[in-house]
């Protein structure tokens, strides 16, 4: 995509965290995934918005979805709304075993180039930890689970950057 900016924040409102978060916590433990929209201007990406792809089938390290029922989505959110599609989000289960946050190959694979990824990595809580922002990365604990929330953007057939998340109200430590 010409004209596209590979160097971006994220910056989120508190209730599309909540979207995300939600989203992640309700399907634990399968996986979650889900379309991001808003509005790119220059490097920053405004998301302002987070829904749930429902009729997908979820596992714990992967959901298979029906193409036509995406692109059906993709194509209300271009003839109705003002906003653009900047994305997907899912969930990693996290099996106690603290794994680098990043997105798998099939991940990578899936996404479009200039295209943003938010992946929850979620696992059960162990002991309380306040939800905070550190290095652009969300890390904390929501309701009975540990999350660590971070954006990538896909910039390569192969390639992908993580953009920083700003999330307006959310403490940084
Ligand atoms: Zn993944």
């Amino acid at each position: 995509m010409a004209g596209k900016r590979y160097d971006c924040i994220a910056r989120l409102n508190g209730n599309t965290l909540e979207a995300i978060l939600f989203s992640a916590c309700e399907t634990f433990n399968k996986e979650c995934c889900g379309i991001l929209l808003g509005k790119q201007y220059s490097n920053i990406l405004d998301i302002n918005a987070a829904f749930a792809y429902q009729e997908i089938d979820r596992y714990q390290k992967y959901v298979i979805y029906d193409n036509k029922k995406i692109k059906k989505i993709h194509e209300i959110v271009k003839n109705v709304g003002e906003e653009e599609i900047l994305g997907e989000f899912h969930s990693h289960i996290n099996d106690g075993n603290i794994k680098p946050l990043s997105p798998s190959s099939t991940d990578i694979e899936n996404m479009e180039i200039g295209n943003i990824e938010i992946i929850t990595t979620i696992w059960r809580k162990k002991r309380f930890r306040k939800l905070v922002m550190r290095k652009g990365i969300i890390t904390g604990c929501f309701g009975n689970f540990f999350v660590r929330v971070a954006c990538f953007m896909k910039v390569g057939k192969k390639r992908y950057v993580r953009c920083p998340l700003q999330v307006k109200g959310l403490e940084v430590s």
